[in-house]
């Protein structure tokens, strides 16, 4: 599991060197919300907003849950009483919500997960957790595609795994460059949707080639 962890890339690596830091109090949350609401150039102290600071911290703890899960364990319960099927095994439109790392603002989409079990399944229910374990994390839509790629293929070991994210970012949509409607696709595949695209492609369409002619 640390093997797994360490595996996935450096913002793993880092993840693990934070829980080794001090965790800031609740008081020490709720003061640094007040300093934003300053900061925006409000009053903090007004009674619209005097209990914010504390739904903030509150909120944060739901947004940002994923911290205190570990996905090797989420991915744990496999089955291998499969009937030898040997075909694709796909779940598609999985709610995406997650927060860029840039911005801490919302990055909302939809997750399409594809695998060509080696005689071992996991329940669907525990892939769209191990989205969830991910995106409750601050993040790049770069590194959630990866991340949960890396997961399964390390966890349940199939043939191949497909990872498509769609999915729009509020820091683009609502300030900066101001580009409404505008999605970004990101997509990892590993084993035979690496190497065999027949394989993609078939994965491709089922999900409704995102990122190509969908409408
Ligand atoms: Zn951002």
């Amino acid at each position: 599991m640390d093997d797994l962890i360490g595996g996935i890339g450096t913002k793993e690596a880092r993840i693990t060197h934070l829980s080794e830091r001090r965790h800031p109090s609740q008081s020490d949350a709720e003061a640094a919300v007040r300093t934003l609401i300053e900061w925006a150039g409000d009053d903090p102290d007004r009674e619209g907003l005097r209990d914010t600071p504390k739904r903030v911290a509150k909120a944060y703890q739901e947004f940002f849950a994923g911290y205190r899960e570990d996905p090797a364990v989420i991915l744990g319960a496999t089955f291998e009483e499969t009937a030898d099927y040997d075909g694709m095994v796909v779940l598609r439109d999985i709610r995406l919500e997650s927060h860029c790392e840039h911005h801490i603002v919302p990055i909302l989409g939809k997750v399409h997960i594809a695998y060509l079990p080696a005689g071992r399944v996991v329940g669907i229910s525990k892939l769209a957790r191990l989205v969830e374990v991910f995106a409750k994390r601050l993040q790049i839509q770069e590194a959630l595609t990866s991340q949960i790629a890396d997961t399964i293929q390390k966890v349940l070991k199939p043939k191949g795994v497909g990872v498509v994210i769609e999915a729009a970012h509020q820091c683009m949509t609502t300030r900066g460059i101001r580009k409404p409607g505008v999605s970004m696709v990101t997509n990892r595949m590993l084993g035979t949707f690496r190497d065999d695209p027949a394989m993609r492609r078939e994965f491709l369409d089922m999900i409704g080639n995102a990122g190509g002619n969908r409408k």
